[in-house]
């Protein structure tokens, strides 16, 4: 797996790959990627234009996601049956089946190239599900786009929604997201 190192923000050891790369002596960020992102976010946030960026971004879905709560938990098993009908899926989850979980949280593939199925981001629960209501599948480049049609092709531009997305939640919904 390579180098690890400690977040100053989160208290959580690390991969090398879940920082951004600057121009430190290690050549890391002290705060992970996720932890920079959502300061980062948080600075937009106070910005007029921020409630207009997001709902770009998420063509304003997320709200209606979240008053369709208890809905969606009725459908939740259906979700699960066309995510393992796919066989790459199939394929990560096995590969990552040994995993540990950190309480709370679950673990999110950003890439299901044979490569990436161990190359996994660690999100609370409640931000998983509402990532996956905002992003589309794209089958054949096995990577996600936005619903703007933006393709996260990369684990720092998925990270990056990421963060964005949980800073939706709190400036618009007020969600209080322990991240
Ligand atoms: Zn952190
Ligand atoms: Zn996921």
């Amino acid at each position: 797996m390579g180098e690890s190192k400690k977040c100053t923000k989160c208290g959580e050891v690390k991969p090398l790959t879940s920082f951004h790369k600057n121009n430190s002596r290690d050549g890391r960020n002290s705060k992970c990627a996720l932890c920079y992102n959502t300061a980062k976010n948080k600075a937009y946030s106070e910005r007029p234009e921020m409630r207009e960026r997001i709902m770009s971004r998420t063509s304003g879905d997320v709200l209606v996601r979240i008053d369709n709560k208890k809905k969606s938990n009725k459908n939740k098993s259906k979700i699960r049956a066309s995510y393992y009908s796919n066989t790459e899926k199939k394929k990560a989850s096995r590969a990552t089946r040994s995993f540990y979980r950190q309480e709370g949280y679950e673990l999110h593939h950003w890439s299901y190239k044979d490569e990436h199925l161990k190359d996994i981001i660690s999100i609370p629960i409640e931000v998983h599900r509402i990532l996956h209501t905002n992003l589309i599948y794209d089958k054949e480049l096995l990577c996600y786009r936005t619903k703007a049609g933006e393709l996260l092709d990369t684990k720092e531009k998925h990270i990056e929604f990421i963060g964005f997305l949980t800073n939706y939640l709190k400036v618009v919904i007020g969600a209080v997201l322990d991240m």
